[in-house]
């Protein structure tokens, strides 16, 4: 039995001892064989072996054992009947640190105490190791808030407890339960009329059932956010506590301030309309009209046929002569006008240079139907400018009705032909060419 009991204390301490606490006396109980002469077997307390070993405590350590040890301190702790626990550090010979712990606990007689120790380093390594990764961890999130998001959001699906890392310079305040931190955001920096969408978006059980079927999930919102209207995006997903997966995950949100990524998408969508427009009358330039086509062209069989035709304003100089540039430069814009009232909008309506425009219809190609819309257009033009003595313009018009295959160049050259047919008799008319 007592060797039972033995085992069972060695299995927690290192050593126990006895101790006198009138005479301060010690003699050791039990020890671990590994611990050989590192604690003296017996002595008084103060003496030189006693001596020796304090000289191995930290000495910011010794000093507190030596007060916690002292026989007015061990004589309070008789009297409550409770035990004291007094933690230390110590270097063993080769200088590396150790940790210990001593529990000192009165005998029921009140003759003195037992006091065993126990080895606490490996308990205190491992510790000090998941300090560090959970310190580093937050140095991670903090990393990230701070240069790649506004804020970054951990919520506990079960309990709803949440925690917010924030970009300080944003003063978010931070809740600590999810629904108390949506709504923070949803009255302090969601614009008024998003508001009711935001809080039913980020109800956490709709959130984390959309989630769980569609994946990764993200939304944008307009906030009020360093005295300026930006858009935020929203990203959240479920992350599972690695090692516990029968808990329900967590979910994880992340707010990115994309403002100036949706400000510069503006600006190139804006810069890419003028390279690719005529800026007189709005429609595409020359250059982006032959791209579109050429694409259309390689797409279609060109079974269901295709249409291209050419424009050309009659006596366009004598326009600008007569009644100036600016009144030439109205025209043109008219005709742009014109053009997209009597085509449709996934027509190509291009001005192809000067007083040119080019027409191109993908997968149409009947003669009939294009003579009535290019008669439309001509009644349009015949009216315009509506200025004083101004008699109106009138085109000469080369259309090309193809079913098969052929290159840009083969239909501009048969459309300019076509064109050159009707300005050679006299002008103001259309001509056809058909391609079976
Ligand atoms: P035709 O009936 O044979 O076509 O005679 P035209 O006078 O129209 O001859 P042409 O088509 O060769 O002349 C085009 C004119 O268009 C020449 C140029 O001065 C004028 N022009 C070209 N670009 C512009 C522009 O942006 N604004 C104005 N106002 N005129 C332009
Ligand atoms: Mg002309």
């Amino acid at each position: 039995m007592e060797n039972v009991l033995e085992t069972l204390v060695l299995a927690d301490y290192e050593i126990v001892f006895r101790m006198d606490g009138r005479t301060g006396e010690y003699r050791k109980i039990l020890a671990k064989p590994a611990v050989g002469s590192l604690y003296p077997d017996s002595g008084i307390l103060g003496d030189e072996a006693c001596l020796k070993y304090m000289a191995s405590v930290y000495p910011k350590d010794r000093i507190l054992l030596r007060t916690e040890m002292s026989p007015e301190r061990l004589a309070e702790t008789a009297k409550t009947g409770h035990r004291k626990i007094v933690s230390y550090r110590r270097r063993d010979p080769g200088g590396r640190l150790l940790y210990r712990k001593a529990v000192i606990v009165p005998v029921p007689d009140r003759t003195g105490f037992v006091c065993a120790i126990h080895d606490t380093t490996e308990e205190m390594r491992l510790r000090r190791e998941n300090d560090r990764n959970l310190r580093m961890k937050d140095e991670g999130i903090r990393f990230i808030v701070e240069n790649m998001c506004e804020n970054f959001i951990i919520a506990d699906t079960e309990t709803h407890e949440c925690t917010t890392y924030t970009n300080r310079e944003g003063n978010i305040s931070c809740k600590s339960r999810f629904d108390e931190q949506i709504d923070w955001f949803a009255e302090n920096m969601v614009v008024p009329e998003e508001r009711a969408y935001y809080r039913r978006y980020f109800d956490i059980d709709t959130l984390t059932g959309r989630i769980a079927e569609e994946g990764i999930c993200r939304m944008t919102c307009s906030v009020i956010y360093k005295n300026d209207r930006r858009t935020f995006a929203i990203t959240a997903t479920l992350i599972d506590d690695p090692g516990k997966n029968e808990k329900p995950p967590f979910l994880f949100l992340c707010a990115q301030d994309i403002t100036s990524i949706k400000r510069m998408k503006e600006t190139n969508q804006l810069l890419l309309f003028h390279n690719q427009h005529d800026k007189l009358t709005g429609l595409l330039n020359r250059a982006a009209a032959e791209k579109r086509i050429r694409e259309q062209l390689y797409a279609g069989s060109g079974k269901a046929g295709n249409t291209f035709i050419l424009i050309d304003i009659d006596r366009f100089k004598h326009i600008n002569d007569r009644y100036g540039h600016l009144t030439g430069d109205e025209v043109l814009r008219l005709m742009g006008e014109s053009m997209r009232k009597v085509f449709r909008d996934k027509d190509i309506l291009c001005r192809w240079g000067g007083d040119e425009f080019v027409v191109f219809v993908s997968g149409f190609a009947d003669e009939k139907v294009m003579k009535s819309r290019l008669n439309i257009l001509r009644e349009k033009t015949g009216t315009f400018p509506d200025q004083a003595n101004f008699p109106g313009i009138t085109l000469s018009i080369g259309c090309v009705c193809v079913h098969r295959e052929i290159t840009l160049n083969r239909l501009f050259l048969l459309a300019d032909e076509a064109l050159y047919e009707v300005k050679n008799h006299g002008r103001d008319g259309i001509s056809f060419k058909s391609l079976p």
